[in-house]
């Protein structure tokens, strides 16, 4: 049998938000403000250099200038740390972003820590975190914010519904269920230690799920008519990419639902550059 859910269309959807990006960036450089962000990478890492190159095209695309800081793998932490204060002093430069995970040795924390509130525009800087907490204007990460404009998008409602966030990370998590609490759903979160994860999904009307290990929601725990979210990104054998949400037997069960590839994924880089226009924004 084959599924019924409706699509979470992640593609299209940051389709429209780069050719939102595009306008914002054309009227600020309208103003004499061009719109940079600069990416930092560490070692020679092939993931974390396609993942870069990837965000420099795309935000040349959208009419941000986009940089690349690449430093070796054994740079230090002094050096590190002098590198984003140069950054953070440039005024041509709007938006930061440290490539993480970083070569072992080095404190990611204090790099976090480093990063002028203001240009970091992933969201991760603790200031950041204590302004989404408090409802206060800031950046947000980049995933969780494109987790809640999907859901806009397709108009499902957030307002007085239950909520369940599996995962509960700095990256996703905890800003997934803090952004779906803001919009007034009623908010459970699970994690590794859980005792019954599924007795929590099945109530859930909208499910986002970012734990990080493949297939671990199958349909059988979804309450027919949700909206399910997968964050999770997996390589399969075959070289395919796989989420965290088993897609067929999901298919038969929710109202809508993201696929993978093709769903968050698109809308992490979208926001990333929604972000940077945001910081170059007066
Ligand atoms: P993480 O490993 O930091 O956190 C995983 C969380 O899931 C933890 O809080 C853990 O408690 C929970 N968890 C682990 N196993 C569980 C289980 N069996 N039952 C319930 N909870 C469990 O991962 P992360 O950085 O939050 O990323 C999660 C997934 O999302 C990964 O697959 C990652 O690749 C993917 N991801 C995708 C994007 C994107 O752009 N689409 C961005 C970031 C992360």
């Amino acid at each position: 049998m084959s599924g019924t859910a409706k699509i979470l269309d992640g593609k299209d959807t940051a389709k429209l938000i780069r050719a939102d990006v595009r306008q914002r960036a054309e009227a600020l450089r309208g103003r004499g403000i061009v719109p940079g962000l600069t990416v930092v990478l560490l070692g020679d890492d092939p993931a974390s250099a396609v993942y870069v190159r990837n965000k420099e095209r795309s935000a040349g695309r959208a009419g941000i200038e986009g940089a690349t800081v690449r430093l070796p793998a054994d740079t230090s932490q002094a050096a590190l740390l002098a590198e984003l204060d140069r950054l953070n002093a440039d005024p041509a430069v709007h938006g930061i972003l440290v490539q993480l995970p970083l070569p072992d040795g080095l404190d990611a924390e204090a790099v976090v820590d480093r990063i002028d509130p203001d240009k970091d525009v992933d969201g991760l800087h603790p200031i950041n975190a204590g302004r989404l907490v408090t409802g206060r204007a800031g950046f947000v990460p980049c995933t969780p914010a494109g987790v809640i404009r999907l859901l806009d998008r397709y108009e499902i409602e957030m307002k007085g519904r239950r909520a369940v966030v599996v995962g509960r990370s700095h990256l996703v998590g905890k800003p997934v269920a803090q952004l779906l609490l803001s919009r007034h759903a009623t908010v459970t979160t699970c994690h590794s230690r859980t005792a019954d994860m599924a007795e929590h999904t099945r109530d859930a009307d909208i499910l986002v799920v970012a734990a990080g290990r493949p297939g671990l929601v199958t349909g059988d725990t979804i309450k027919p008519g949700a909206a399910v979210v997968d964050v999770g990104i997996h390589r399969t054998v075959d070289g395919g990419l796989t989420g965290d949400v088993d897609f067929a037997s999901a298919d038969r069960v929710a109202g809508w639902l993201t696929p993978v590839p093709g769903g968050v994924g698109p809308m992490t880089i979208a926001m990333l550059l929604h972000n940077t226009v945001l910081a170059a924004t007066p």
